[in-house]
């Protein structure tokens, strides 16, 4: 799809939702024409404006003149998303890191710092898998690293597991701008890369922090309340969904039943050990 396409999808898309200004950082025809520099983003409360860059050129536009600017230009950029989907010779979660590093399959690919790949041990029995990279991710190009990350180290130490032992990744490997939730044409153009890495790696157990999460992998829309505190199958592998670690530093109440959660997937881990 070419990338003017992508745009107007976006632009598009997030009309749908209810969004009639964006932020657009100079002319369009140049910026498709120096596709990196390409920056939208919705204006919200949420998206400070001091969060993004660069504040000097930032315009506010409404989406209808940007669609009518963006039908107007000539631009030819094309992105090869097709090739991303092609895995041939792709073996191992290297290789995939690799083949997707430069990945301009939906519009997140032009905002971000860093994709976010993920880490951990390429043959974990336990794979955690979050919504998005936030801000010390993309800057750091590692998933789970700020506070959230801080405190999901700790809610994994406390079921006597590290890190290392585990594969931690997110559903979106880019930085939604504003850490806003990755939209559904995001998570569609994206899962497949997690999906790969699920085969790769053929955990036994999947933690599935928070509901963007467990919606985008169960494809329904879930209250926490309701599935949180069971074990559900996806792609026949036991997997537990709780509360991300963001909402619980909102709301310090929900670490009671995340760590409710956390012990029934320890047992249930340890029994798949004693099994093994
Ligand atoms: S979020 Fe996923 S699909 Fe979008 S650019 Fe990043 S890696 Fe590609």
């Amino acid at each position: 799809m070419s990338l003017k396409k992508q745009i107007l999808s976006y632009i598009q898309l997030n009309q749908d939702a209810g969004v009639n200004l964006m932020f657009f950082d100079e002319k369009i025809e140049k910026k498709l024409k120096r596709k990196k520099e390409i920056f939208l983003q919705p204006q919200s409360e949420s998206n400070k404006i001091e969060k993004i860059k660069p504040l000097d050129s930032l315009n506010i536009k409404e989406t209808d003149s940007i669609i009518n600017d963006l039908q107007n230009t000539s631009s030819k950029l094309v992105v090869n998303s097709m090739e991303l989907y092609k895995f041939e010779g792709i073996t191992d979660l290297i290789l995939l890191n690799k083949h997707i590093s430069n990945c301009q399959n939906c519009i997140l690919g032009t905002t971000r710092t860093n994709l976010v790949f993920g880490e951990g041990n390429p043959n974990a029995d336990i794979m955690v898998i979050g919504e998005a990279p936030g801000a010390d991710e993309d800057e750091q190009g590692l998933p789970f690293v700020g506070r959230a990350g801080k405190l999901l180290t700790d809610i994994l130490k406390a079921i006597n597991l590290s890190r290392n032992e585990v594969y931690i990744a997110n559903i979106c490997k880019c930085r939604p701008p504003g850490n806003r939730k990755p939209l559904i044409d995001e998570i569609d153009r994206c899962e497949k890369f997690l999906h790969k890495q699920i085969e790769f790696i053929q955990p036994q157990f999947i933690i599935a922090l928070g509901l963007t999460a467990a919606e985008a992998l169960f494809k329904q829309s879930y209250k926490m309340g309701d599935i949180r505190g069971k074990l559900l199958e996806y792609r026949g592998i036991k997997t537990m969904i709780t509360y991300h670690p963001a909402a619980l530093l909102r709301n310090p109440n929900w670490k009671r039943p995340v760590w409710d959660d956390m012990k029934l997937l320890r047992n249930m881990y340890d029994e798949y050990l004693l099994d093994k």
